[in-house]
C-alpha cells in the first residue's frame, strides 16, 4: 500500500523542514525555512494565495488513517490514472477562521462543517474519520499560520479541507486509498465596498442536480455540473444563476452556490433541504437565529411563479443567498423568461443587513456568542 501514496512534498521540492514539538502526540509537523511574502490585505481576493502548511492525512483499507502530517504547502505527485481525475470521488467543505477584535482566532460552528464533510464522504463511499481529532489538528495549523491571518474586519481565512480518491485504477469502482488535505487562503473583504447586490438569471434548462442525486454532498461533480450553465449567464451579463427543481422547473432550490431566501411581507422563506439542496451551515445559522429573535421563518416549497407573483402585489421585500464566503449577499434583480424585475430597488435590505451583522459581528468577536457558535483557537 505504501507506494500508492502520494509522494510527501519534501521528496521532490527545494526547501528543508525542521521539525517542531507539538502538544499532539501522533502529529508530526514539518516547518518550511522558505516562507513566502504576505500577500498585502488589500489585494487578498478570494482563494488565490496559500499559507505556508497545509495538513496531510493518508487513508488505507489496512492502516485507517494514518500519517497525520502539518507540511509545507507544496504540489503533490500523482498518476494521470488516479481515480479523482476521471470519476470525481472526492468531498470539500469550507469554513473560515476569523481574527477578533480581542486578538483571538475564532472558528465559527467547526464541529458542524466536520460533520457535513463526514456526511459528503459517506455519500461518495470515502471513509469516516473522527471530526474531533481533524479540528485539534486544524486548529495547530491555523496556530502555526497565526501570522498570516489578515486582521481587518470583513478578512478571515478560508479553511478548505479535502478528500480525494488516490487508487490508480481505471475501472469504476471506488477507491481504496484516500488522501485529506487542509489548505489556508487568506481572503479578502467580500464586501470591500459595501454590500453589492447581485443579478441573477433563472436558469430554466440545466439543472445542478436531481432528486437522488447529491445536491446535498458537498462533491465536485456538482460544481462541475454547474459550470456551463453559469458561464452562460455570466456571458449575458449576470453574476450567477437561480437553480430550480430538475423535475418540475417550478420550485426554486439554490442561487449559485448559496442557499436562498425570501422575504415575502413579514415572512421569511426558505426551500426545504429535501435532498436536492446542500445543508448550509449559515442557512441554519440564519433559520435558528430567525426563529430566536422571534422573526417568521418558514422552511417550504416556493416556486418562481410565486415570486413573481409576490412582486407583483408588492409583497417580495428582500432576496438573499446565504453561504459561508459572503454570509449573506443580496439579490438585486432577477430575470425569469425574459422578464427583469428588481428587488428593493436593487438596495440591501433591512432583514439581509441585519442578519448579516449578527452573524459577522459573532465572527470578530464582537457580540456576545449566545448559540455557542465559536469556538477560541489561540
Ligand atoms: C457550501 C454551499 C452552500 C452554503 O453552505 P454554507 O455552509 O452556508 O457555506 C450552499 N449551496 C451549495 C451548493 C454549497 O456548495
Amino acid at each position: 500500500m505504501e507506494d500508492n501514496f502520494f509522494i510527501r512534498s519534501e521528496n521532490f521540492s527545494i526547501f528543508t523542514v525542521n521539525f517542531m514539538e507539538t502538544n499532539i502526540s501522533n502529529l508530526t509537523v514539518k516547518k518550511t525555512n522558505l516562507p513566502k511574502k504576505f500577500p498585502k490585505e488589500s489585494e487578498l481576493g478570494f482563494g488565490v494565495h496559500f499559507t505556508d502548511h497545509m495538513f496531510v492525512w493518508d487513508y488505507s483499507p489496512d492502516t485507517g488513517w494514518v500519517e497525520p502530517t502539518i507540511q509545507p504547502y507544496s504540489s503533490v505527485l500523482v498518476e494521470p490514472g488516479c481515480v479523482v481525475f476521471h470519476y470525481s470521488q472526492a468531498v470539500f467543505d469550507g469554513l473560515k477562521s476569523f481574527l477578533g477584535v480581542d486578538g483571538k482566532i475564532r472558528l465559527f460552528r467547526v464541529k458542524d462543517y466536520f460533520n457535513r464533510f463526514n456526511r459528503s464522504s459517506a455519500g461518495l463511499c470515502i471513509p469516516q474519520f473522527d471530526a474531533d481529532e481533524v479540528i485539534d489538528y486544524l486548529k495547530e495549523l491555523l496556530i502555526i499560520e497565526k501570522e498570516w491571518h489578515p486582521s481587518s474586519i470583513g478578512t478571515s481565512i478560508y479553511i478548505r479541507p479535502l478528500i480525494v480518491a488516490r487508487d490508480n485504477l481505471l475501472g469504476v469502482k471506488s477507491s481504496k486509498t484516500f488522501s485529506m488535505f487542509i489548505v489556508l487562503s487568506p481572503v479578502g473583504a467580500y464586501y470591500a465596498e459595501g454590500f453589492s447586490p447581485v443579478k441573477i438569471l433563472v436558469e430554466e434548462e440545466h439543472s445542478r442536480t436531481a432528486p437522488g442525486g447529491l445536491g446535498d454532498l458537498k462533491t465536485p461533480a456538482n460544481y462541475a455540473a454547474s459550470l456551463f450553465s453559469t458561464e452562460r449567464a455570466k456571458s449575458k451579463g449576470f453574476t450567477q444563476v437561480l437553480w430550480l427543481d430538475a423535475v418540475e422547473k417550478k420550485w426554486i432550490e439554490e442561487v449559485g452556490t448559496m442557499n436562498i431566501f425570501f422575504r415575502i411581507g413579514d415572512e421569511l422563506i426558505t426551500p426545504p433541504l429535501e435532498g436536492t439542496i446542500l445543508p448550509g451551515i449559515t442557512r441554519d445559522s440564519i433559520i435558528k437565529i430567525a426563529k430566536r429573535e422571534k422573526f417568521k421563518v418558514t422552511e417550504r416549497r416556493i416556486s418562481i411563479d410565486e415570486v413573481y407573483e409576490a412582486h407583483a402585489k408588492g409583497t417580495l421585500k428582500e432576496i438573499f443567498g446565504s453561504g459561508t464566503a459572503a454570509v449573506v449577499s443580496p439579490v438585486g434583480k432577477l430575470s425569469y423568461r425574459g422578464k427583469m424585475i428588481t428587488i428593493n430597488n436593487n438596495e440591501i435590505g433591512e432583514w439581509s443587513q441585519y442578519l448579516y451583522d449578527i452573524i459577522t459581528s459573532m465572527h470578530y468577536g464582537k457580540s456576545e456568542d449566545v448559540y455557542g457558535w465559536t469556538s477560541i483557537v489561540e
